[in-house]
């Protein structure tokens, strides 16, 4: 019996793929760089299915079935080249190498394109939902052409996860689309984060709760339109004890948030489509600024100082006012990472369905949400809207949240207490809807000091304006 796809990679993430395909029926070929981890697989979990160990690549690619479909799942980077170039050459024409790890987009687009001249498939494939969602299905986000996913597809959908009996898998488009993807869902994700942290913190200092009272508040938003995984945990968090201490867990923490990187390529790549994804941005960098120990030891010592007269209370139901900040400004950063999926498959040419990415967004993912729900309504009634602020759902709950947002905004600018992510994200909203930008100023300093010119609001064309002669002559440039 030949295998109908295998996995080469054991460690978590690979292993419980590995374990999902075989729990689903399928029988798969299993190989890891050492042998140990391939054997540990098969003697732990071996009753779960139908294994084929191999401990060398040749016995691996010959346990599979034409053509082959092969995971990749090792660690991203060099690893992941290393591993195509032992594997390519012992594969033949139509066989897939399919790439689940976090790579790179650009990477991605490389090596598909290597590939495809050699004849095989290279299908980057996003995957979400750490190691639990691997095993018990996860938002699958596969690139690659369509005739791979033909083959592949089937399979892909039956490990994922199910909404309503629908998989939480689609083909996203051609060579690097998914991993692109599953990028920008991993910034909205840190945007995400960021937004709820910001609440927790205004509720904290500004209405003096506790963790454990913030806790039951995150725990009764969850059962309303902010309702998600993301939400969900939060409360967890928030509502544990440190053992040792008796003190709040999120007090006993260090308040360095880390990063691996997707969040950092995200704003990256939105810097190079000229995407203005400032929550995403915003979020990166407030991770930035929170470990910069040094810059923040540097300010502690220098005292900088914060607002001279605390202003009075908050001007309005902070708790209900912290809930539509949260909703207006999550609105906003998901409109943002919504337009750069949209630029970015304008760019490629990758035709990419946004509306199908909130779709398999909907479960198995770390951003999972009904409000999901919503984004892909909108694009379904309208599948080239601009941002989704147009939409009438999230148009009317930014109406209805407007005045509470500014109400929190001034309330954390009056208190000094950092909002980053609602305050950018109302700049945002309100540099969308101002009906003139100083960027007609902008245009003006750059002419001036670099005859960059500029275009008029009432005639055609590009102009200049002489700046150094006395009369300071407009030409047409
Ligand atoms: P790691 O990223 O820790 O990678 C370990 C695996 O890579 C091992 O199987 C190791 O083999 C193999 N490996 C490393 N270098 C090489 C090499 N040069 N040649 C061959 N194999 C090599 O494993 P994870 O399971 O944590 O993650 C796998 C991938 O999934 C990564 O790309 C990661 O970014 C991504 N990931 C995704 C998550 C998600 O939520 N989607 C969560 C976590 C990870 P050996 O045993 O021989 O050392």
């Amino acid at each position: 019996e030949k295998a109908q796809i295998g996995v080469t990679g054991l460690a978590v993430m690979g292993r419980n793929l590995a374990r999902n395909f075989a729990r689903h029926g399928h029988t798969v070929a299993v190989h890891n760089r050492s042998y140990n981890r391939t054997k540990e697989l098969v003697e732990e979990f071996g009753h779960e299915g139908t294994f084929i160990a191999s401990e060398s690549a040749e016995d691996f690619v010959a346990s599979l079935e034409r053509p082959r479909r092969v995971v990749i799942m090792v660690k991203a980077g060099k690893p992941t080249d290393a591993v195509i170039d032992e594997f390519a050459p012992l594969l033949e024409e139509g066989d897939m190498l399919i790439d689940a790890g976090n790579a790179h987009y650009l990477d991605t687009r490389r090596r598909e394109a290597a590939l495809r001249e050699r004849g095989l498939h290279f299908v980057g494939t996003g995957v979400s939902g750490g190691e639990e969602g691997a095993l018990h299905g996860p938002s699958i986000m596969p690139g690659g052409s369509k005739e791979s996913y033909e083959a592949l597809g089937p399979l892909l959908e039956d490990i994922s996860a199910k909404v309503d009996g629908e998989p939480c898998c689609v083909h996203v488009g051609p060579d690097g689309a998914g991993h692109f993807v599953k990028m920008v869902h991993n910034g909205i994700e840190y945007a995400d984060m960021q937004l709820i942290a910001e609440a927790y913190d205004l509720l904290r200092r500004v209405g003096g709760h506790s963790p454990a009272e913030i806790a039951d508040v995150f725990r009764g938003w969850n059962e309303g339109r902010l309702g998600s995984y993301l939400i969900e945990i939060t409360a967890e968090v928030l509502k544990q004890v440190d053992a040792s201490s008796g003190k709040p867990f999120v007090d006993i923490v260090l308040d360095q948030a880390e990063q691996k990187g997707t969040g950092r390529w995200t704003v990256q790549a939105a810097l190079d489509l000229g995407v203005p994804v400032s929550g995403i941005a915003e979020s990166v960098f407030a991770r930035a600024l929170s470990g910069g120990a040094d810059v923040r030891q540097a300010a502690a010592d220098a005292g900088l100082p914060g607002p001279s007269a605390t202003t009075g209370a908050h001007a309005g139901d902070l708790q209900a006012d912290v809930e539509q900040a949260l909703f207006a400004s999550k609105i906003v950063a998901y409109a943002q990472g919504f337009q750069q999926i949209q630029a970015a498959s304008k760019e490629y040419g990758w035709e990419i369905d946004p509306g199908a990415m909130a779709k398999i967004w909907r479960a198995g993912c770390i951003i999972r949400a009904k409000f999901l729900d919503f984004i892909k309504q909108a694009y379904d009634k309208s599948p080239s809207l601009a941002t989704l602020l147009v939409d009438q759902y999230f148009l009317d709950a930014v109406s209805g949240a407007q005045d509470a947002w500014r109400r929190v905004v001034a309330t954390a600018a009056a208190q000094g207490i950092p909002s980053p992510g609602f305050s950018s994200a109302l700049a945002y909203y309100d540099g969308l809807r101002a009906e003139r930008l100083p960027a007609a100023l902008i245009q003006g300093q750059r002419d001036f000091f670099g005859a960059h010119t500029y275009h008029r609001v009432d005639k055609e064309g590009s102009f200049h304006t002489l700046w150094a002669t006395d009369d300071r002559k407009e030409v047409s440039a």
